[in-house]
């Protein structure tokens, strides 16, 4: 019994690639070689090397004392929010990217929704000098412009996808078919732990270094590696997934999910995608989404845009239906007051992601001895006008 992926790339009844024949060689190009080439002492030194000297690895396992005080527990924060380009998202694009290469791809394609995957995908084409092109939905472009012009900085190209809602899946759905029609020379980064086998696994193993880490860091301050909670947000799920995947299969660390109710799981205008979701194929996946009752995939709403995701990848359906984590949703509310009492308790201002990680604080009574683990997994300097809007500043 494993919570982790089985041979058929599949969680439970979740995951597998559900894909056009079209993409069918693609996929299985990279199915057959990521292990082995991820695997390699090349690999693996070239990625420990970039993850050290270039994202700024290991981040630290902060010890938040003035909020353990307040909450009568001990609450470590895993300082995701220190990786270079501001978030844990690095730690997978740095990995497709050596994937790409030891692939021998010259032609890097990416879909992003904020843009926070667009960047850390143009940063790390331009520290191998590969083409990158990062398709965005045009309304998405026009409300994140300065992620845009980020990734134009680094020498991207944006292109705007017109169709649908204009959004994150008609970005994908381009993103998907430049692969179609460039399928020799073009790798296509995908920046959470969804899309078809391997990818899920593939960014979950790039990402759980994170949970490595904090067995390490948790030995040295409390004399044991494993806590008793580890608590992350979800959009798609790789931070969660790399926070939780050392532990997935010690039932004695309790893993909390925590995801974006939005105006409320029951407003019409949430992403609680767990608790709304039903059965069904997005992005190649069987996983759990948002839909309507004839199966039209229903526009996902959270102020946070990295957690406004239609689907969660297989790896959390499956410990959702399993009950192996406990998943909670988080209103916008309560995330940004979450999110200011972080910033005035410790002097850290979150990615508004992350906020809502924090509120589970105040929904679960922990005892003074627990250790509990959150994620913070972004940086809040780009959600500043969301605060200032938000809170009047
Ligand atoms: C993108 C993002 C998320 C959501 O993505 P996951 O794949 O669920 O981790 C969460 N936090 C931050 C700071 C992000 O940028």
């Amino acid at each position: 019994m494993t919570y982790n992926i089985d041979k058929n790339g599949f969680y439970g009844e979740f995951g597998g690639a559900f894909i056009p024949e079209m993409l069918y060689a693609n996929v299985e190009e990279l199915r057959q070689n990521y292990l082995k080439i991820s695997n390699e002492t090349s690999f693996k030194t070239e990625f420990e090397n970039l993850l050290r000297d270039f994202a700024g690895r290991p981040t630290p396992l902060y010890f938040a004392e003035r909020l353990s005080k307040k909450y009568n527990t001990k609450i470590y924060l895993k300082r995701e929010d220190l990786c270079h380009t501001g978030a844990h998202k690095i730690n997978n694009t740095i990995g497709q990217i050596l994937m790409a290469k030891h692939l021998g791809k010259t032609r890097i394609i990416a879909e992003t929704g904020a843009g926070q995957h667009g960047v850390a995908t143009a940063t790390v084409c331009a520290l191998m000098g590969l083409q990158c092109i990062v398709y965005m939905g045009e309304i998405d472009i026009k409300r994140q412009s300065p992620n845009v012009a980020r990734m134009k900085m680094l020498g991207a190209e944006v292109r705007p996808a017109t169709s649908g809602s204009k959004t994150l899946k008609d970005a994908t759905n381009e993103a998907i078919r430049d692969w179609i029609n460039n399928p020799i020379d073009t790798y296509y980064i995908i920046g959470s732990v969804v899309g078809p086998h391997p990818y899920p696994d593939m960014v979950a193993k790039f990402q759980s270094v994170i949970s490595d880490e904090i067995q390490k860091q948790l030995l040295e301050k409390e004399g044991r590696e494993n806590p008793d909670y580890v608590i992350a947000c979800v959009g798609g799920g790789s931070n969660a997934a790399g926070a939780f995947y050392h532990f997935l299969d010690n039932e004695n660390v309790k893993l909390i999910a925590v995801e974006a109710a939005g105006k409320g799981i029951h407003s019409g205008e949430s992403a609680a995608t767990s608790v709304l979701g039903k059965v069904g194929i997005i992005h190649g996946s069987k996983t759990l989404l948002m839909q309507s009752p004839d199966g039209q995939i229903t526009e996902p709403y959270s102020i946070s845009a990295g957690l406004d995701y239609p689907g969660v990848g297989p790896m959390h359906a499956n410990l959702y239906q399993t009950k192996r984590a406990e998943f909670l949703a988080i209103t916008d509310d309560e995330a940004m007051q979450s999110g200011l009492e972080l910033a005035k308790t410790e002097g850290i201002i979150p990615a508004i992601e992350s906020a809502h990680a924090f509120a589970v604080l105040d929904k679960k009574p922990f005892k003074p001895d627990d250790v509990v683990v959150i994620s913070l997994s972004g940086r809040g300097d780009k959600d500043l006008n969301t605060y200032i809007d938000y809170f009047k500043l």
